[in-house]
């Protein structure tokens, strides 16, 4: 079968032909129909020193995908072939505390699909039963392949009650223009959503966002003037794993406000305990999608009405995977979907 591999520590991805995946015992077989593009698959791409830590090479590559169950381990009977379905990406061990605890998302011993076992960048891929997610028929594929961002803004969003808060999101990248989407929708009053590149202000205002404002132009005290905002941000969301955003955030919170971390800083970087501490701020780290409450919540949203599709800026051909990546490191794409075909 044809496959992304990351075939050498060097910079780059290269479609090789790879021996189609045989599913074990508990596991299914799926045929990959569209995959994501994911920031994660640009840190691979470029081998920068996280990767270079965590990769092993060679490996087929990606996590976001949907596609249809083709064939099944001896033990794997819950889903029949031809079902269409998504996959949960994080591995989890199933002896922990945690997992044990039915708390899957909070394994010590995670694994994760395309980064440290073969993923979703190919014809075929292998996962357990337990961690297909099957799409109901009013989904689109597209919406689907998107799913594992999407849980990550719907785990993030939903920390905290969000009903009449005053919500800010720092970065309108997909996940936080999805998680500003979400906060709206979950009954929210004010939602801000920050950036400083302006195609994506652009692209979240054109999905309902009116509050994206350019930080590196104005400052989140004149816009919560502007807006009515008396006292501070009831809830913070942070996607953009940019420091001086998480700086501004922790100035801008009311006292007693809820902080929560999915963006990946910088390691080390400072900020300012102070506030923190006499804000009395509750801070929240998030890591990937609560297993499966999470999808079960995106899911409903989706068939809810939360659109989408505006936010898949790059539907392509599998062959022309390199145009996908150059629009994901420049900074103009929302999502890039790519299909088998
Ligand atoms: P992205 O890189 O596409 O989006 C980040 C956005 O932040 C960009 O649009 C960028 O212009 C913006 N930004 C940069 N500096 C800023 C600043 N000072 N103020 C406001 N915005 C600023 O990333 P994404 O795919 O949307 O993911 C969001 C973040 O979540 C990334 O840091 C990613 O690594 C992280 N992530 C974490 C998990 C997890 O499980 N914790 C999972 C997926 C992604
Ligand atoms: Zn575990």
């Amino acid at each position: 079968m044809r496959a992304l591999v990351k075939a050498r520590p060097e910079k780059g991805l290269w479609m090789q032909d790879v021996p189609v995946p045989e599913p074990g015992p508990g596991e299914v077989l799926i045929k990959v129909r569209k995959s994501a593009i994911c920031g994660t698959d640009v840190h691979i791409w470029e081998w920068d020193e996280w990767a270079a830590a965590t990769v092993p090479v060679p490996l087929v590559t990606g996590h976001e995908f949907m596609g249809e169950i083709v064939d099944a381990g001896a033990a794997a009977r819950k889903y029949t072939r031809g079902r269409r379905v998504s996959g949960e990406g994080h591995i989890v061990c199933g002896i922990c505390r945690n997992c044990r605890a039915g708390r899957g998302h909070l394994c010590r011993n995670t694994q994760g699909v395309g980064v440290t076992r073969p993923g979703s960048f190919a014809e075929y891929i292998c996962l357990p039963e337990s961690n297909v997610v099957p799409i109901p028929d009013d989904v689109p594929d597209d919406i689907a392949a998107i799913f594992d961002p999407l849980g990550n803004a719907v785990h993030t969003a939903l920390s905290f009650d969000l009903v009449g808060e005053d919500v800010l999101v720092t970065g309108a990248g997909p996940i936080g223009i999805m998680g500003a989407l979400v906060a709206q929708r979950a009954g929210a009053r004010k939602v801000v959503i920050t950036d400083i590149n302006p195609a994506r202000l652009q692209l979240a205002r054109g999905m309902g966002l009116e509050h994206a404002i350019d930080t590196s132009a104005i400052t989140l005290r004149e816009v919560m003037a502007d807006i009515g905002m008396t006292e501070g941000f009831d809830v913070g969301l942070e996607m953009s794993g940019a420091a001086p955003a998480l700086r501004q955030m922790i100035e801008t919170m009311n006292n007693g406000g809820k902080v929560a971390l999915l963006g990946i800083a910088p390691a080390g970087f400072a900020i300012d305990w102070h506030p923190v501490i006499f804000k009395m701020l509750t801070i929240k780290g998030i890591y990937g999608r609560e297993m499966y409450e999470t999808w079960y919540k995106m899911i409903a949203l989706v068939q809810g009405g939360l659109d989408l599709a505006p936010l898949i800026t790059h539907r392509l051909p599998i062959d022309r995977f390199r145009e996908g990546f150059d629009a994901m490191r420049d900074g103009s794409a929302g999502k890039v979907v790519l299909d088998w075909g």
